[in-house]
C-alpha cells in the first residue's frame, strides 16, 4: 500500500520538476468533474508551484486566468497545455455565469491569478460566489500569498492581523485610511506597488508616527528579495538609502498600536460619578463611558469609597 502511495506521489512530483523536452507528461492526478479549483501559483520562485497545484492545472478541462499570457508562460514552463480562458476585473461578472453553467454541466475548472492566491487583491470573487450559489463544489489548492509570506518573516505579531490590501492611490484618501489604523491594536498588512511605495512610507511616518514598528518586504522569493523591520522612520531612511529599493513588489506590515492606558480616564470619570452613585453603578457607567474594564473600576470604586469614609470619620463634622 505504501509503495503504491509513493509511486503516486512520485508521479505527481515528476510532473512539476523542470520540464524535460519531449511529449506532454502524464499528470497522474484526477480532478473531480464539475468542480472549481482555486489554485495558488508562485509569487516569484517558480519552484513554489506545488506538485498538487501542477497536477490539478494539468488535469482540469480549462483554466480561468487573470492574464492568459502570464499563465500560458507558467504552464509551458511545466509542460502543461490546458486550455485557458481570460477572467479579469473587466469581464468577471459577465463570464462567471457561463463558467458556472459549464461547471454544472460537468466540466472541471481551475482559477488562477497572475501570481499568488486568487481573490487576494486579485479577481475571482464573483466566480467563487456564483459557483457556491450554483452548488458547485469549490476546492482550494493552497500555496504562495505575498501577505502571508511577508507576515511570516516580519517579526511582527501574527496572532491576529488585518489584511488591508492596497491603500487608496490619492494621498488624502490614503492618509485618511492610515488614520483608521492609529489605534488599531492588530497587525495590519498592506500591498504596495513600486510607483507609490516611497509616498506610502512617508504617509505611514506622518500619520502613525516615526516610532511605529513596521516591516517592508520586497521581491519575496525573487532574486533581489530583501526586507527590514524597524521603526517607521528608520525603514523610510533604509528605503531611501538605495534607489533600487523602489523597484519591484512590496508588502508593508504595520505593528498594531500599543495598548492605550485608559485607567486614568476611567478613574477620573469614576470619581465624578461616585459623588452621586453607589460603587457598582458608578463603576458600570464609568466602564461604559471610557471603555476601561468594569471589574477594575469596581475595585477602585470600593477603595475610593472606603478611603472617603475613613476621611469622613477622622474629619471634624462640618460646621
Ligand atoms: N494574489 C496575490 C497574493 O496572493 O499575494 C497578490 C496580488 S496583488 C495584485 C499584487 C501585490 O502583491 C503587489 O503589488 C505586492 O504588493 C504584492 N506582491 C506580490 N508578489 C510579491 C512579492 N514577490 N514580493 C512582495 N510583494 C509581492
Amino acid at each position: 500500500m505504501f509503495a503504491h502511495l509513493r509511486r503516486m506521489l512520485q508521479s505527481q512530483i515528476m510532473t512539476c520538476q523542470e520540464p524535460e523536452p519531449g511529449p506532454e507528461p502524464d499528470v497522474g492526478h484526477s480532478v473531480r468533474p464539475g468542480a472549481l479549483y482555486v489554485v495558488a501559483t508562485p509569487i516569484g520562485h517558480r519552484g513554489d508551484l506545488s506538485p498538487h497545484a501542477c497536477a490539478v492545472l494539468g488535469a482540469v478541462d480549462r483554466i480561468a486566468a487573470e492574464d492568459t499570457r502570464t499563465t500560458g508562460a507558467l504552464l509551458s514552463h511545466f509542460g502543461l497545455r490546458t486550455p485557458l480562458v481570460a477572467l479579469h476585473d473587466h469581464n468577471e461578472d459577465r463570464i462567471a455565469a457561463d463558467l458556472v453553467r459549464a461547471l454544472q454541466a460537468g466540466a472541471s475548472l481551475a482559477l488562477v491569478a497572475d501570481a499568488g492566491t486568487p481573490l487576494i487583491s486579485d479577481p475571482g470573487f464573483a466566480l467563487v460566489r456564483a459557483a457556491r450559489a450554483g452548488n458547485v463544489p469549490v476546492y482550494a489548492v493552497p500555496g504562495p500569498c505575498a501577505a502571508i509570506a511577508a507576515l511570516s518573516i516580519s517579526g511582527i505579531p501574527t496572532d491576529t492581523f488585518v489584511f488591508a490590501g492596497f491603500l487608496p492611490p490619492r494621498q488624502a484618501a490614503r492618509r485618511a485610511r492610515l488614520g483608521e489604523y492609529l489605534r488599531e491594536p492588530r497587525t495590519v498588512v498592506l500591498y504596495e506597488s513600486s510607483h507609490r511605495i516611497g509616498e506610502t512610507l512617508q504617509d505611514v511616518v506622518d500619520v502613525l508616527g516615526p516610532q511605529r514598528q513596521i516591516c517592508l518586504a520586497r521581491e519575496i522569493s525573487k532574486r533581489f528579495e530583501e526586507s527590514t523591520t524597524a521603526a517607521a522612520g528608520e525603514v523610510l531612511a533604509w528605503h531611501r538609502a538605495e534607489p533600487n529599493r523602489s523597484r519591484g513588489e512590496f508588502v508593508v506590515v504595520l505593528a498594531g498600536a500599543p495598548p492605550q492606558d485608559d485607567s486614568g480616564e476611567g478613574e477620573r470619570v469614576l470619581r465624578l460619578l461616585l459623588a452621586e452613585l453607589p460603587a457598582s453603578g458608578a463603576a458600570r457607567l464609568a466602564a461604559a463611558i471610557t471603555g476601561a474594564p468594569r471589574k477594575a473600576l469596581y475595585a477602585a470604586a470600593v477603595r475610593l469609597a472606603d478611603a472617603h469614609r475613613q476621611i469622613g470619620e477622622n474629619e471634624p463634622p462640618p460646621e
